[in-house]
């Protein structure tokens, strides 16, 4: 579904992503890990080429991003992205907020992309929250929205770039528990969090990144009873 073929990329003179070889199957689900500035974000945004690579080849879902030629429009129809900040428009309604996309995009009529907005909310837990304006909504429901106006497109890939990050630690649960049910759902997931139980728990695989390399890589039972790397083990000791 992605594959990262020694890919190297810069801005301007610094090196951010470092020979990174990486494929992720149909139904993964990945988790990116490592500290602050170690290029995770980026490594994100270049699977739907809100980045572009440097080097190397990078195919996501049969398109290669690195033809000048390929449909970047429809790679990103199929590919679902949740950030940090929720990023909703404040004066559309949940429910807007989801149909929008869809509407627009994909043309679908507003009578049914309402009645798919209306599914995907309570598939989130939030059926009763249709008509809320996101300032009316805590932090965890945005989010939440954020991820059913993610799935409103149905994508074939979600990538989520610390969705939990700026939450209140009381609402951290209830949007790992809707990413939790979306992984066995057979999603294929890339997820960059600081949640080393949603990793331990969800993940098939766990990558360590370390300044723009990919340092190690493993299944979570290994990866966390058995780091490798020294620096892994360090990282490790800090956050768990
Ligand atoms: P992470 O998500 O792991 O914290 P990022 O991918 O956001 O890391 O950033 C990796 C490094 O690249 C950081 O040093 C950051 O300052 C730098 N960086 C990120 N985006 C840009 C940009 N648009 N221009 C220049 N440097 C950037
Ligand atoms: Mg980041």
């Amino acid at each position: 579904m992605i594959q990262f073929e020694q890919v190297n990329k810069f801005f301007g003179e610094f090196q951010v992503l470092k020979n990174i070889n990486l494929t992720i199957r149909s139904g993964e689900v990945v988790v990116i890990i490592g500290p602050s500035g170690s290029g995770k974000s980026t490594l994100l945004r270049c699977i739907n080429r809100l980045e572009a690579v440097s080097e190397g080849k990078l195919s996501v879902n049969d398109t290669d991003l690195t033809d000048p030629r390929a449909n970047i429009n429809r790679l990103r129809q199929d590919i679902g992205m949740v950030f940090q900040h929720f990023n909703l428009y404040p004066h559309k309604t949940a429910l807007e907020n989801i149909s929008l996309a869809p509407r627009q995009v994909r043309n679908i009529p507003l009578a049914e992309a309402t009645e798919q907005a209306q599914q995907y909310l309570t598939k989130v837990g939030i059926p009763e929250k249709a008509s809320a304006y996101p300032a009316q909504l805590s932090g965890g429901q945005q989010q939440r929205v954020a991820i059913a106006r993610g799935l409103a497109m149905k994508p074939k890939i979600m990538l989520f770039d610390e969705p939990t990050s700026a939450l209140d630690p009381e609402m951290i649960g209830e949007v790992l528990d809707v990413m939790r049910d979306l992984a066995q759902e057979g999603m294929t997931m890339v997820v960059v969090t600081h949640e080393m139980g949603f990793a331990r728990e969800v993940a098939d695989r766990v990558i360590f990144m370390d300044e723009g390399m990919i340092l190690e890589e493993n299944s979570p039972a290994e990866f966390f009873q058995n780091p490798k790397e020294e620096r892994t083990r360090r990282f490790l000791s800090r956050v768990l």
